[in-house]
């Protein structure tokens, strides 16, 4: 293996000896890829297309000694470090420039505890992984679902059962599936039945309620791809409301108005809830005060229209910024959003986070993230 050229955490140049190298790919259950091997593009490729940088190194991992590994040899080596997990961050914060790169797209297992409706996942799923898991048990992970039905009802957990009455889930599916697909559903339910002779009556009914081993849905999590497809150019401003006001409405649709791309959107959608019953010390998050996220989400697929879309979105945010909370959702942050913005999505909370960072990152290793620095 020949010596290559990396970065450390610092930002400075440094070369990898061979041996070194040898010896953490040889320790790898997974692989470990360099510029030029097979399998390379494709693992340092992530959803948005705006994000193209090259890690020196890829560790492709299998488990958690194949994490260990990696991250053992990005501290000796002082090397600048990422993690990509499903590498949906609309900021690209998985891939690295020039240093180590640890893949854990490839560890997407998920174990469902039906009767303490509890899921564990391995840092690769995404949503649609657990979904398909939790669909086996008539279970869905509450993630992303409440807000599209708009259910204001009180927050009995995390996770919900497909086939209770009063969930809301079902007039969404209905609209989502069309007529065609539920006479098929039907169809395959009655199958299902029939095919299970020995069921006593109790349990049958169940089934064809949709309870266990009922007939999988499309999984719900899945419907955003149709509108944000992988390999997309994207762009993201985003800021919490406290309401939806009639001078916002109209700002929106003015700024709608102006879009620059058939794929590109201006989003509003509601979070009040549990969120605002909760203390504002209660999680890291905080941002208690919000009720709705507004989200002017930049969409299109030629390199070359960057600017202009770029631009529809930050004219049309700086505008609608004096409706805002003052406060904004960490995981919406674009590129170049640091400093006050990751303060802003934090509040009160930020300085015993940054506690919490000086006593378990105190080299701030894991910094490929929109960083809380674990400054004195
Ligand atoms: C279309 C779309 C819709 C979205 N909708 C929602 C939504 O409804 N609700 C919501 O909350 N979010 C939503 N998001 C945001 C999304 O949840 C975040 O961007 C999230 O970070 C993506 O997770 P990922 O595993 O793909 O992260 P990646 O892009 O792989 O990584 C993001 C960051 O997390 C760090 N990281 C990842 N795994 C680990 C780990 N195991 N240990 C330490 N650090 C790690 C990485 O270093 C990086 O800094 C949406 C994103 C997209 C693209």
């Amino acid at each position: 293996m020949a010596t290559i050229e990396a970065r450390r955490r610092d930002g400075s140049r440094m070369t990898l000896d061979p041996t070194g190298l040898a010896t953490l790919r040889t320790g790898l259950r997974g692989s470990l890829l360099l510029e030029g091997e097979a399998g390379y593009d494709e693992a340092r490729t992530i959803w948005n297309a705006m994000i193209d940088r090259r890690p020196a190194l890829i560790a492709r991992c299998l488990g958690v000694a194949d994490i260990l590994a990696g991250l053992r040899f990005a501290r000796e080596h002082e090397l600048a470090l990422s993690i990509k997990a499903g590498g949906h961050n609309i900021a690209g914060l998985a891939v690295t420039d020039g240093g180590l790169m640890l893949d854990l797209s490839l560890m997407r297992g998920v174990w469902v505890d039906p009767a303490a409706r509890r899921a564990r996942a391995q840092p690769g799923c995404l949503l649609g992984d657990v979904d398909r898991e939790t669909q086996l048990h008539g279970l869905a992970d509450r993630a992303r679902l409440r807000f599209r039905h708009g259910s204001r009802r009180p927050d009995p957990g995390r996770w919900i059962r497909l086939h209770d009455p009063p969930l809301r889930l079902d007039q969404r599916q209905r609209a989502v599936d069309g007529r065609r697909d539920r006479r098929r559903a039907a169809r395959a339910r009655e199958r299902d039945g029939e095919r299970r002779p020995l069921l006593g009556p109790a349990r049958r009914r169940r089934q064809l309620r949709g309870g266990h081993g009922h007939r999988l849905r499309a999984p719900p999590h899945r419907l955003l791809d149709g509108t944000q497809p992988r390999g997309r150019r994207y762009y993201w401003k985003s800021e919490y409301l406290p309401g939806i006001e009639k001078d916002m409405l109209a700002k929106m649709r003015e700024h709608a108005g102006r879009i620059t791309s058939p794929h590109s959107a201006v989003i509003v959608f509601a979070v009040d809830g549990a969120l605002n019953r909760r203390p504002a010390d209660h999680s890291a998050v905080g941002n208690r005060d919000a009720a709705v996220v507004l989200n002017i989400t930049a969409s299109w697929e030629n390199p070359q229209d960057d600017a202009v879309h770029v631009e529809w979105a930050r004219s049309a945010w700086r505008d609608m910024r004096r409706f805002s909370t003052g406060g904004t959702y960490v995981k919406f942050l674009t590129e170049e959003e640091g400093g006050d913005r990751i303060e802003a999505a934090y509040g009160d909370n930020f300085a015993r986070l940054v506690e919490v960072k000086r006593a378990w990152d105190p080299e701030n290793v894991f910094r490929m993230n929109k960083n809380i620095a674990p400054r004195g």
